[in-house]
């Protein structure tokens, strides 16, 4: 019958920094199925972190049709295809081959601080900030676009030819599941432009001015769209052949989506390799004067952006990896819990992981991570904990920040990611922050966002209310530890920060 044959669920790919998954999810907004493969991390040398974006694309077909027969799904079952995806991180290809010309520069990758120190030695780092809301700073794709052009043998007059194009993940699994050479569609959407350095806020259009500053040809860019349209359907020769793809977020704004804070003055803050804390301004472009950037939160087809303040913070989760893999400490990551409950407290040790430097609200490409406050008393379990530490420490410098833009402090935080199933973490960040912390049902909250954004436009679901009457609160932390306490800690970390500061010579 007619009833049987409409598509009961929309699937999901969350193309992240260590993994690709496939999230297939039901009208409640309920996980039915998941595949999940990771990818190889390069690391060249110091500072430089890669990934083989063929690697990623195939992934990327393997865990959809992992997470379809898992649930004993066809493409007949898929009303639409959402992606989300690590922002940032720079892929650059022949639009006829469809072969990268050079492993994708991940956003954590510091290889581009001399193109940024040359760009800003002219106006400084903040010369694009009130067209693009960012600062000059190696994070972003524009730097490793150009470092691309200026680094590959020939990608430059091949890019002039108009024969190379660029794009953030999104728009390299966009452009190859849409047929790739064979007519795929180039496009991405506002959060991902706003994340290059290019898109101007207020127009939603590349900067041509910036574009030539930077060299690179506006030919090489994708179309910028909404979040949440028909960019095309799935390309014949896929498992999912004819579905349309039909929502895109940035990652951050995917998970923001995903907690149902779709109105101005909601907040959430997202813990995995690093941590990310989106407030929504509405439709008003705010301008931080607190070390905050400014991004799109999303869009909505036709209608006004969304607006987004955040604060980005380079390591926390993989502060955690740092102490399994570089370490040895733990054999897993979740391990880092019982050892940190090892100890009473964190015996005065701080660490400052500015591995990558210092992002919000610092933006300290001269940092270096520190360890500080040890003494023959310290053993694993304080260096465990201070790990945990750091990333609530953190949280709460971006909150602050927030608080101070805004003028009105945040109520609660809304949490997700990895980092939360760590309860002694969630309390301490709630004990730092003052308020509560609230962690929903489902914690995916980056894949359901863009399942969200796709689901909208196929009308899957109806409006943003159906999405937030979908949101269930699963635990809550509230602040437990003394004032004088707290503000003591508070003391001693950002003195840790000073350590850290000022090492690159
Ligand atoms: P991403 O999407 O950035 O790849 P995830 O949200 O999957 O990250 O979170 C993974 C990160 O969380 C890893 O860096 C890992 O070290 C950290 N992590 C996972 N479980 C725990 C835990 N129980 N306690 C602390 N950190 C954890």
């Amino acid at each position: 019958s007619e009833q049987t044959d409409t598509p009961q669920y929309v699937i999901s790919i969350d193309q992240g920094t260590t993994s690709t998954r496939a999230i297939v999810f039901d009208h409640s907004g309920s996980i039915v199925s998941t595949g999940q493969l990771e990818h190889e991390q390069i690391f060249p040398q110091a500072g430089w972190v890669e990934h083989d974006p063929t690697e990623i694309w195939d992934n990327t077909r393997e865990v959809i049709g992992q997470a379809l027969s898992k649930a004993n799904l066809t493409r007949h079952d898929i009303a639409a295809v959402g992606i989300t995806n690590q922002r940032e991180t720079a892929v650059v290809w022949d639009r006829h081959t469809g072969k990268p010309v050079y492993n994708a520069i991940v956003w954590q990758d510091t290889r581009t601080q001399a193109i940024v120190d040359q760009l800003a030695a002219e106006g400084g780092v903040d010369r694009f900030k009130a067209t693009v809301g960012l600062p000059l700073a190696t994070y972003f794709s524009g730097t490793k676009i150009k470092w691309i052009l200026d680094n590959v043998d020939g990608a430059r007059e091949r890019a002039e030819r108009g024969d190379l194009l660029f794009g953030n993940t999104d728009a390299w699994v966009l452009w190859n599941l849409t047929g790739g050479a064979h007519g795929g569609v180039h496009a991405t959407d506002v959060t991902n432009a706003s994340r290059t350095l290019f898109m101007d806020l207020e127009k939603l259009s590349w900067d041509k001015e910036i574009l030539d500053i930077f060299g690179v040809p506006a030919s090489m860019m994708p179309e910028i769209k909404s979040s949440s349209e028909v960019y095309g359907t799935v390309h014949s020769s896929q498992l999912l052949r004819e579905v349309p793809i039909a929502g895109i977020l940035g990652d951050q704004q995917a998970a923001t989506f995903g907690q149902a804070a779709f109105a101005a003055g909601e907040a959430k803050s997202t813990y995995g390799t690093g941590s990310f804390l989106i407030f929504n301004t509405g439709e008003e472009i705010v301008h931080s004067k607190n070390g905050l950037l400014t991004t799109v939160g999303y869009r909505l087809g036709d209608a006004a952006p969304h607006y987004a303040l955040e604060g980005s913070i380079a390591v926390t989760g993989s502060l955690v990896q740092w102490l399994r893999d570089n370490l040895g400490m733990i054999r897993t990551a979740p391990e880092v819990e019982s050892l940190a409950r090892s100890v009473e407290d964190n015996g005065g040790v701080y660490i400052v992981p500015a591995f990558s430097g210092l992002f919000a609200p610092y933006w300290r490409p001269d940092a270096r991570g520190t360890i500080v406050g040890l003494t023959r008393f310290a053993n694993k379990g304080h260096i465990a904990r201070a790990a945990l530490e750091a990333t609530a420490f953190q949280t709460r410098g971006v909150l602050d920040a927030v608080n101070a833009d805004a003028g009105v402090p945040l109520s609660e935080l809304k949490v997700d990611g990895g980092m939360v199933a760590n309860d002694a973490l969630m309390q301490f960040q709630a004990d730092i922050l003052g308020v509560d912390v609230v962690r929903p049902k489902v914690i995916e909250t980056t894949a359901l966002g863009a399942a969200y954004a796709a689901g909208l436009a196929v009308g899957f679901w109806k409006d943003l209310d159906e999405c937030a009457a979908n949101w269930g609160e699963d635990k809550r932390w509230s602040p437990q530890m003394d004032p004088a306490e707290r503000d003591r800690q508070l003391r001693l970390w950002k003195k840790a920060v000073t350590k850290s500061m000022d090492w690159v010579d």
